[in-house]
């Protein structure tokens, strides 16, 4: 009896469909952290508060001051592929938004006890929309939206068990707020754990007023470190298409571990290898060993140019021309790291 008795195919149930397509997106506390900055930075909101409980697994809420959702269209959101971000296969190529699935909402509410609160600035009530029973009711609340995610997973026992301790999903989750953070000087960011804040990064400039370079560097230092922006080189490389700013850390600053690099396109972190190797090459020569440098490479590139559908967290991307994003990472690396290879070849002759 080797072989299973066929069974005839069959249509999965809808909830089921919404648990698979749920395991694609939300892996861990973080995953749902990530969707949800993503979704209020989208909404243009300017300050995003984290709160936490037990690791983010007991209980996630992210609040904003972005465009808020109307109340007629709060089921809406949480459906599957419903997104208010594209309409058609040309604004899908050329994206600029974090979001433009329409999964989202609707895989964190499969695997959790989800509310959506939220109030856009031209509606007088805030209304609150309770995702597993569908009971909506209005609510006080300024302009903007909060999203609450309890007991994630507690319907899917089997995923449960794959999370690790409260202290390791609680710093995945910080380290998902500390992505965005890098990436937008311009929004303030707060995590709370059990009431507690553990992180805080206020904005340092707003658009338009004041030099982006320095409120960049005013986060990196923030985030990680002033020793980090102390012990690093701007970047400011273009060529063609492709622009790329940042800051590298100098080779004394490498690392064992390659946990402080960061590479973002067009605003979004990704992990990719054409930016990873890219750098590794221009750092060549000035590390020894197997250390890791330090840098946050922010590459700027024509939407057109770079596939961003292919994964669906997005934390990978596909460039149109790789060689031409290599080369650009690699020169700008390159020219900044001049003078520190200048510094140590000369001493290396000597
Ligand atoms: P996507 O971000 O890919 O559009 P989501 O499932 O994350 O899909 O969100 C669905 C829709 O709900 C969004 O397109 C947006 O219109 C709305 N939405 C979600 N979160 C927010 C928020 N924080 N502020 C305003 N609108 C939101
Ligand atoms: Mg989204």
């Amino acid at each position: 009896t080797t072989a299973t008795a066929r069974r005839p195919i069959r249509d999965l149930p809808d909830e089921l469909i919404s648990q698979i397509a749920a395991g694609e997106v939300v892996e861990r506390p973080a995953s749902v952290v990530r969707e949800l900055v993503d979704n209020a930075l989208d909404a243009g909101a300017t300050q995003i508060s984290v709160r936490l409980s037990a690791g983010g697994v007991r209980l996630i809420t992210v609040e904003d001051d972005g465009s808020g959702i109307p109340q007629d269209e709060l089921h809406v959101a949480l459906r599957r592929h419903a997104t208010s971000k594209i309409m058609n296969l040309n604004e899908l190529e050329t994206v600029a938004t974090m979001g433009f699935r329409g999964e989202a909402l609707a895989a964190i509410a499969a695997v959790s006890d989800m509310a959506l609160l939220s109030r856009p600035a031209a509606q007088e009530n805030a209304y609150a929309l309770d995702a597993r029973s569908g009971v909506l009711r209005p609510v006080a609340r300024s302009p903007g939206t909060t999203v609450e995610v309890k007991e994630l997973f507690f319907s899917t026992p089997a995923r449960r068990k794959f999370l690790k301790t409260d202290a390791t999903e609680l710093a995945h989750c910080i380290e998902s707020v500390r992505r965005h953070a890098l990436a937008r000087p311009d929004v303030g960011f707060a995590v709370w754990h059990e009431g507690r804040l553990v992180e805080q990064w206020r904005a340092t400039f707003v658009p338009g007023q004041g030099d982006s370079r320095d409120a960049l560097a005013r986060r990196l230092s923030d985030v990680l470190g002033a020793d980090f922006v102390a012990q690093s080189v701007a970047l400011q490389h273009r060529a063609g298409p492709v622009t790329v700013t940042g800051r590298a850390g100098l080779p004394d600053t490498a690392r064992a571990r390659a946990d402080h690099q960061y590479c973002y396109v067009n605003g979004r972190f990704v992990r990719d290898k054409v930016l990873s190797h890219a750098a590794r090459s221009a750092y060549e020569d000035l590390l020894h060993g197997h250390k890791q440098p330090v840098y946050a490479l922010y590459v700027e590139i024509d939407p057109a140019r770079v596939d961003v559908n292919v994964h669906p967290t997005k934390i990978e991307v596909r460039f149109r021309d790789s060689r031409e994003v290599h080369q650009a990472v690699r020169h700008a690396l390159e020219n900044a790291l001049a003078v520190p290879r200048a510094a140590a070849l000369g001493a290396a002759d000597t």
